[in-house]
């Protein structure tokens, strides 16, 4: 009997246990240690900074669901990875061995790499739900004493989705409020142009948010640089495309929300000959390490290179999507490995995303995510609103139980005109 172990139990690792559970089935143990007890939803988080969903509504006790398909279940922190014995050291003082080990921990937030960002600054953040919770918070104070908003990236971010979608959700909420005319509202980004992505572009991707940050009068700063972030006012270098400084801008706020770089979690980062220098694990084309071949890797914490040269650097970003479809790969790949063959399963790496924009939205398919691609659809509607809010109770269902239901999927690529992705 293998012992398969899997390292985080958000996005990645929830859909990977279930995955590698049906495909190893009984014969092999799966065993998911995850620093927490509960599963969050992290691409609600944005809701929850402006009080729309609240934290039982988005997250859920892993345990009883895992116990049911008979998968393992240990809550608590990994500190320490041992790729040779094949040990793990967990907070609670455990070690626990594996023969496999699939490595899903997300990103490390890297706010220490900009003064005074972060919620231990003066920004504030949904990249976690306990952040999203403090923002809420923040969001409060805004709408009773009304004033400048700033949303965007940092340098080196490589997940902008949510920084847009924040922009127009905090414009529709402030609407509701009837405080959106006391609210100047800034977009800053370290994208080369609106509707970058960190993917080049998807589509029109670039008029289309252009126009609906234009129509929901949002100021915007791109090539941005933030050199300090102080009490209420964020300091900004403007670069031109030759990386130099073109204007400096000092943005008053009272709210901001900026994501950050992402960089790996301390315990994989730590591991020798593992990672890149920001710490993502290296992997090869069946998402195996090359040092360590008894590890496999998938989601934010893999390394993947940027799309293209760009003034202030940025990162790729890497979605839920092609996520599942990287657990996807791995499951077949450990399958064959147990069966005596060598992986050869690759992941799409295909993005279908959806971002809300509060009461609209913007849906995107980009196959594959990466450029050149043979589909290119990006379309805003109502419909991506409600899309998304469908979603979300689909996700946390299938988080839950582990039964995607195909049809679905199949029947919503049908509609876009795509027959298969994985
Ligand atoms: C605000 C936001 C919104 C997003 N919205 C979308 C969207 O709408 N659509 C989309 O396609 N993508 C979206 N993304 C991108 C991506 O899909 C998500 O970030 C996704 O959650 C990443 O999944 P993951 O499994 O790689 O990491 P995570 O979901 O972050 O999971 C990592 C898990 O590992 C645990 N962990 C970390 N270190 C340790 C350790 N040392 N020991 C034990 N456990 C550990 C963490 O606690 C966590 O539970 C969004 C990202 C953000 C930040």
């Amino acid at each position: 009997m293998a012992k398969i172990v899997i390292l985080g139990a958000g996005t990645g690792g929830m859909a990977g246990a279930y995955d590698i559970k049906a495909e190893v089935g009984a014969a092999h143990e799966v065993l998911v240690i995850n620093e927490r007890a509960d599963f969050q939803f992290v691409p609600s988080n944005p809701w929850i900074a402006v009080g729309w969903r609240k934290r039982p509504q988005t997250s859920f006790h892993i345990a009883p669901y895992f116990a049911k398909k008979n998968i393992g279940f240990i809550a608590s922190r990994v500190d320490h990875i041992d790729p040779v014995a094949k040990v793990l050291s967990l907070h609670n003082g455990d070690k626990v061995s594996y023969d496999y080990l699939v490595i899903a921990t997300g990103p490390a937030l890297a706010f220490e790499q900009i003064k005074g960002a972060g919620p231990q600054g003066y920004t504030q953040s949904v990249c976690t739900l306990d952040h999203a919770e403090h923002a809420y918070q923040d969001y409060q104070q805004l709408v009773a004493q009304p004033g400048p908003v700033v949303v965007g990236a940092f340098q080196g971010a490589s997940c902008f989705g949510p920084a847009y979608e924040y922009a127009f959700i905090i414009d529709k909420a402030l609407r509701d409020a009837k405080k959106r005319d006391k609210v100047p509202m800034t977009f800053i980004t370290s994208e080369p142009y609106i509707g970058h992505l960190g993917l080049a572009g998807v589509g029109d991707s670039k008029g289309m948010l252009e126009s609906a940050l234009r129509s929901k009068h949002i100021k915007w700063i791109c090539n941005a640089r933030v050199t300090e972030v102080q009490d209420g006012k964020m300091l900004v270098e403007e670069l031109n495309s030759k990386g130099e400084v073109l204007a400096n801008h000092e943005v008053p706020f009272k709210h901001s929300m900026l994501i950050p770089p992402f960089k790996g979690v301390d315990a994989v980062a730590a591991v020798e000959g593992l990672c890149n220098p920001k710490g993502f694990v290296n992997i090869d084309e069946y998402q195996r390490n090359p040092k360590y071949p008894s590890i496999y890797s998938a989601g934010v914490c893999v390394a993947i290179p940027p799309v293209e040269a760009t003034p202030v650097p940025i990162g790729t970003p890497k979605t839920g999507y092609m996520i599942e479809s990287m657990m996807t790969a791995i499951a077949h790949n450990i399958k064959s490995e147990l069966d005596g063959q060598q992986p050869s399963y690759r992941a799409s790496w295909n993005a279908i995303c959806l971002a809300d924009m509060g009461d609209t939205g913007a849906a995107f398919v980009a196959v594959p995510q990466i450029g050149p691609r043979n589909v290119t659809w990006f379309k805003e509607g109502k419909w991506v609103h409600w899309a998304k809010v469908a979603f979300e109770k689909y996700f946390l269902r299938k988080m839950k139980y582990g039964n995607s239901e195909p049809w679905i999927e199949k029947r919503i690529l049908k509609s876009m005109g795509i027959e298969r992705l994985k």
